[in-house]
């Protein structure tokens, strides 16, 4: 009954529109990020080892918005938020404005295990995770020419130009083991030209990432502020629990409120038993899902 799902963001991919190169390079990336968590969770690992080592996959990929192949902020710098959350005891770690850690996801486990802390930011959160014996990289090492143009082609725009294209790509995964447990974590280098020291939703619990064994495993991916108004996480869980909702009742219903406070974006969710749904309001969203009896990489809105 393990299952795992992942996204790698959402935003405007539409057929015959979105590169093939780029298509396909991001199915692969998704595939690679669902066969590291099934290692984990078919052998009878935990869901938390098993998000923890998609989102390893995803940002080491520069195909996707993190760690690796982050957007740049306005400064040029790339700044790496992340959050991972375990539902048996709504345990959870999160960093924010991370520049030289190379894994912030393991970053916020590390600060979930290791410190009697949540959140933890920018260079307090950096040295703690160079105590903790995890690799620190150059922030040039997490930039790529690609990203670049990006960022060259928003600020040719204007001073006031920001992501309005909606190229997210931020990634995130959820999975329930064997045991009925779930996780959630969601990894991102933001928007681009975001003000450098501006957190988006992804690392705030409940926000754009929560889970909760008494409802679900949640990660988001979208215009990260009016998530984070939304408390968008949270309230999934919330609605199935206080309102009875089903998992895709609850996410369709969160969207439909984050798009009439005018954001846009997509959701992923596990729930204990086993059930898996995913809903965005952009056209496309890198998404896939892996169990037992099912395997499924999507990009575009109409891929089931
Ligand atoms: N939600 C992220 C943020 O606002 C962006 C994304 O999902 O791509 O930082």
């Amino acid at each position: 009954m393990w299952k795992l799902m992942i996204h790698g963001g959402a935003g405007s991919m539409r057929p015959g529109k979105l590169d093939e190169g780029q298509e396909k390079v991001a199915r692969a990336g998704l595939g690679d990020a669902l066969e590291a968590g099934k290692a984990v969770l078919s052998t009878g690992g935990s869901a938390v080892d098993a998000v923890e080592a998609a989102a390893r996959v995803l940002e080491e990929d520069p195909a996707f918005n993190a760690g690796k192949g982050s957007v740049l902020a306005h400064d040029g710098h790339v700044e790496c938020d992340a959050a991972i959350m375990e539902g048996r005891d709504r345990r959870a770690g999160a960093v924010a404005g991370l520049r030289t850690t190379r894994a912030p996801i393991t970053a916020a486990r590390k600060v979930m295990e290791d410190s009697p802390h949540v959140l933890m930011g920018r260079g307090g959160a950096e040295e703690f995770a160079l105590e903790n014996g995890l690799e620190q990289v150059p922030n040039t090492w997490f930039v790529t020419a690609e990203r670049r143009r990006q960022l060259d082609e928003l600020l040719a725009k204007g001073s006031e130009a920001f992501d309005a294209e909606i190229k997210y790509g931020t990634i995130g995964a959820v999975a329930v083991d064997n045991d009925g447990h779930v996780a959630a974590a969601t990894s991102t280098g933001g928007l681009t030209a975001k003000r450098w020291g501006r957190i988006g939703d992804s690392p705030l619990i409940g926000a754009g990432t929560y889970a909760d064994d008494r409802a679900a495993a949640v990660s988001a991916t979208g215009l990260g502020e009016v998530f984070i108004r939304a408390a968008a996480a949270h309230d999934v869980c919330a609605r199935m629990r206080y309102c009875s909702d089903g998992l895709q009742t609850a996410l369709d219903k969160v969207l439909a409120d984050i798009k009439s406070m005018g954001g846009t974006g997509g959701l992923i969710a596990v729930s204990p038993s086993g059930e898996a749904a995913w809903s965005h309001t952009t056209p496309g969203m890198y998404r896939a899902v892996i169990g037992e009896n099912v395997h499924k990489v999507a990009v575009f809105g109409d891929e089931g």
